[in-house]
């Protein structure tokens, strides 16, 4: 059935065998898609669209496949490449009024009633008469002038993007503005979460070689659900679509796992680690089984790759590459690999230390690095990197040995060097004295606890992506009983009085839902902030100044008074969550109202992570259950007092 749909979107049957992708198709699957809330009807419309491109693609074209994919997922490539969309909402006005001649104060007000930029532009676009018939949009053209958009830099290079911008816009018909606009502004809102594209991905491939093959229900299930597995491990561990796909193409889904494997120069997604409250839990958690702690170090995540030709590449937690900001890590790597290691990926922590003394330093050192551009003689704090996990060497994946087996080949093939590399510190102590003895010592060192990882079995191979059991972390925080930290998107400020008034005084804290890409409200901030740190704070979020909140915030019933474009993350503490009649983070998983934050307290800003990488309402409501469960149980034992 969504086959049929989706093959209505061809339109007036202009999709050849071998022609380019209309890109009057992919914007009515999104548009089909964007319709419904049902995961599951949003895998099928993508998997017949994808079905449908794989099936009349020429012989040996894998582009047409891949761009299809990098717009659904409104990227342009790979992460680590670090070409990005996100035109800003002036600039995008500014075409959709040269393009449709509509005044940018019409267009203002539009906006403001509809809250979406692209439904503006659609609007704007069908109820202009034009003359002549554009020729159809494509695919490709549309890739190709995105792509161009992203990467024109310099000063005339806001006037070559209206003019692109221009161009697209007077192409449009239908919904294609809608979506192309959307595509700009860095947010395509039709709840195309990564994973339904590869899922879908995964189905297509399927449905492609069964093609009029006759097999039993339960066997295209089965093939289908295999391949969905397949997919998504093979993804994680070579997040690229760019090499996945054309395997895909060429030599099957069966074989994926063989074809594509970690590649030094790609980055994966980390494993991350679950919150524990106290150290019973961990052994709760463990129980029977090895287990070895860690210091957790404060500093940020680094994943250094070497490739076979001695190039090193290191990349943030969210694949950023950071090599321009670290080049002293670049430089000081060498020191530390024995002659026989070549390629490898090392997931390690970069950690600011005290040059002289070599003590490690919170990181707000790190922070104030400049992200770019950085000269190793203008650097003021040293870096020394902690490994703490190897993940490839010599052409060899190491992610399914066991964490015992990759900690000796660590350690075999590396070495110290003072103030430069480290192995992390561990103990594999498994009482509850020694673990409480060694977290001490990791915070009288500086660190934020400890890491406590699972040693042996397949329970300790490295899970990329995954936020796993396997991995938990138990921070100094936590015994004090405040909990995890949440990780929270500005999108509003109040202005401040008194003293306050040339700075924001307080400001509304969002959540990220990332299956219905949007930002939920969870609690004002107001109280904690130094004079030093909201100047700081108005220098961030003053360029970020909207008059409306974007289309893709769940508001409630917040009024600040000014909003921002989502963009900060800050590390937020919590005393308390509750629920809420004004917030809406989490709404409908407790309760019908929202979660929100009772007596939130800033830690730090977090420049490493960003909004999509922000808390997401299933992790809040966890919390509040957690809580609910803890206020339970604690008012049973008064009871029983
Ligand atoms: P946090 O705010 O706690 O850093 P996070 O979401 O960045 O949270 P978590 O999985 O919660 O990530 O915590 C793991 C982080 O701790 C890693 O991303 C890494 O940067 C850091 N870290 C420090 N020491 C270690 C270690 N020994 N093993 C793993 N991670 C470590």
């Amino acid at each position: 059935e969504a086959l049929l749909r989706i093959a209505e979107v061809d339109i007036n049957g202009g999709w050849k065998v071998g022609s380019p992708v209309p890109y009057a198709s992919l914007a009515n699957t999104f548009s089909l898609i964007e319709a419904t809330t049902k995961r599951l009807e949003k895998t099928s419309l993508l998997t017949s669209f994808f079905l449908l491109v794989i099936q009349r693609s020429a012989k040996g074209d894998s582009n047409s496949l891949l761009q299809a994919v990098y717009l659904c997922i409104n990227r342009l490539c790979p992460d680590y490449v670090g070409v990005e969309l996100g035109i800003g909402e002036s600039l995008l006005i500014k075409a959709i009024s040269e393009s449709t001649g509509r005044s940018i104060s019409t267009l203002k007000a539009e906006l403001k009633k509809e809250g979406d930029l692209g439904l503006v532009a659609m609007n704007s676009k069908n109820s202009q008469k034009t003359l002549f018939k554009p020729k159809p949009l494509t695919v490709p053209f549309v890739f190709t002038n995105l792509r161009e958009i992203a990467q024109s830099t310099g000063h005339s290079s806001q006037a070559k993007k209206v003019s692109i911008i221009t161009k697209l816009l007077a192409a449009c018909k239908d919904v294609e503005a809608k979506y192309i606009v959307r595509s700009l502004e860095g947010k395509l809102r039709i709840g195309n979460a990564e994973r339904t594209v590869l899922v879908a991905l995964a189905h297509a491939a399927i449905l492609a070689e069964k093609d009029g093959k006759k097999w039993s229900k339960e066997k295209l299930a089965s093939r289908l659900e295999e391949a969905a597995g397949i997919m998504k491990s093979v993804y994680s561990e070579l997040p690229t679509y760019d090499l996945v796909i054309p395997a895909l193409l060429n030599h099957g889904i069966s074989t994926l796992r063989d074809t594509c494997k970690l590649t030094p120069g790609v980055p994966l997604k980390p494993m991350l680690a679950k919150p524990t409250k106290a150290i019973g839990e961990v052994l709760d958690r463990f129980e029977n089984k090895h287990f070895t702690c860690e210091y957790k170090y404060d500093g940020e995540r680094a994943q250094v790759h070497r490739l076979e030709d001695g190039t090193i590449g290191v990349f943030s937690r969210n694949s950023e590459d950071m090599s321009k900001k670290y080049p002293d890590l670049v430089e000081q790597l060498p020191h530390c690999i024995k002659p026989d290691t070549k390629s490898f990926v090392l997931d390690a922590e970069a950690v600011a230390i005290e040059k002289t003394t070599g003590k490690l330093m919170p990181f707000q050192e790190l922070s104030k690095r400049k992200r770019k551009d950085v000269k190793v003689e203008d650097i003021q704090v040293r870096v020394c990197l902690f490994a703490f996990d190897l993940l490839y060497l010599n052409g060899e994946p190491l992610l399914r040995r066991s964490l015992r087996e990759r900690r000796e080949l660590l350690r075999k093939h590396f070495q110290i060097v003072p103030g430069e590399f480290d192995f992390a510190k561990y103990s594999d102590g498994e009482s509850t004295d020694e673990i409480q003895a060694f977290l001490e010592e990791s915070v009288k060192d500086g660190c934020e606890g400890l890491m406590v990882k699972m040693l042996e079995s397949d329970a300790s191979y490295y899970e990329p992506s995954r936020r796993s059991v396997n991995w938990l972390k138990l921070k100094k925080d936590y015994l004090a009983g405040v909990g995890d930290s949440l990780d929270l998107v500005v999108v509003g400020g109040y202005y401040g009085k008194g003293k306050r008034t040339n700075v924001y005084g307080a400001f509304l804290l969002a959540c990220y839902d990332a299956d219905a890409e949007e930002y939920q409200t969870i609690c004002k901030i107001g109280t904690g902030f130094s004079e030093e740190i909201l100047q700081a704070h108005w220098d961030a979020l003053r360029p970020l100044e909207m008059q409306n909140p974007r289309g893709d915030v769940k508001v409630g019933g917040a009024k600040p008074d000014i909003w921002f474009e989502p963009k900060v993350v800050w590390e937020v503490l919590t005393a308390d969550l509750s629920l809420s009649p004004i917030y809406t983070a989490a709404q409908g998983l407790v309760d019908e109202r929202g979660v929100s934050l009772r007596f939130p307290r800033f830690i730090r800003a977090r420049d490493d992570k960003s909004a999509d990488d922000a808390t997401g309402p299933e992790q809040i409501a966890e919390m509040y259950e957690r809580q609910t469960l803890a206020q339970s149980r604690a008012g049973k034992n008064r009871g029983h007092d």
